[in-house]
């Protein structure tokens, strides 16, 4: 983040996934939002030792990479690099904390795929979750809404139908956003290349050429 993102007033958003590997779902989704959101940056936010699935094919400093490559492509989403340089499990929480300790009045926006909210229920502390951020939830090809109780009664009393609600408080609204489907998965793409094939079109060029030169991900037929 540069002095002027640093010192800005528009909300800070960010897209924490594995990103293991980077890919079109998550770079044209993340931009799109970003525009309609109306900011002019956006985050991606790479796991260290993600805590809800199995260890990453790639490790944080080549998922790091592979990011860094991809967003060549898409000069107005940046990287926050803190869980990767964190040590331990990288718990949403703890990030949050920490940049709402930066960024005391500032609003954060997290924007979280449909998928991956249905398992809010399965984050450590997700209770606080929204004491801390607004939440962006994502449409996802194949992922409809799939709530726990609890998870559901506090999205439906949080959620704002107007994006000046992000805006006007640091923490608390859900907000919904439709993107342009792209149905792409970092499994799908790791189980291409096990099977010896190319995801070509699924990611950027200068990623897939960085799998190839590191042998990334060619054992691997699952996730
Ligand atoms: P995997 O296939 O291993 O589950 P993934 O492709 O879902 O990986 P993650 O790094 O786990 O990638 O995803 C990070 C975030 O991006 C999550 O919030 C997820 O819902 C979202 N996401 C991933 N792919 C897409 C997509 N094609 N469209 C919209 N959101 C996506």
């Amino acid at each position: 983040m540069n002095d002027k993102q640093r010192s800005g007033s528009e909300p800070l958003a960010l897209f924490g996934g594995t990103f293991d590997p980077v890919h079109y779902g998550h770079l044209r989704c993340a931009d799109e939002a970003r525009e309609m959101l109306r900011l002019e940056t956006l985050y991606l936010l790479p796991a260290g030792t993600p805590v809800h699935r199995r260890k990453p094919g790639a490790s944080a400093r080549q998922r790091l990479d592979m990011l860094r490559l991809a967003l060549n492509e898409f000069p107005q989403l940046d990287i926050d690099e803190r869980e990767i340089r964190r040590q331990g499990p990288s718990f949403m929480v703890d990030t949050l904390q920490e940049l709402r300790t930066e960024f005391p009045q500032r609003p954060l926006l997290l924007l979280v795929g449909q998928d991956a909210v249905n398992l809010l229920h399965t984050w450590s502390r997700w209770q606080q979750l929204l004491e801390l951020t607004h939440l962006v939830i994502v449409t996802r090809p194949g992922a409809s809404a799939k709530y726990r109780d609890d998870v559901r009664t506090q999205i439906e009393s949080r959620t704002a139908t107007d994006l000046q609600q992000l805006s006007a408080s640091e923490a608390g609204s859900v907000y919904h956003l439709a993107v342009t489907a792209i149905d792409v998965s970092a499994t799908s793409i790791k189980r291409i290349i096990g099977t010896g094939r190319s995801p070509g079109p699924m990611l950027p060029a200068a990623v897939l050429d960085y799998i190839g030169d590191n042998g990334l991900y060619v054992r691997s037929n699952e996730r």
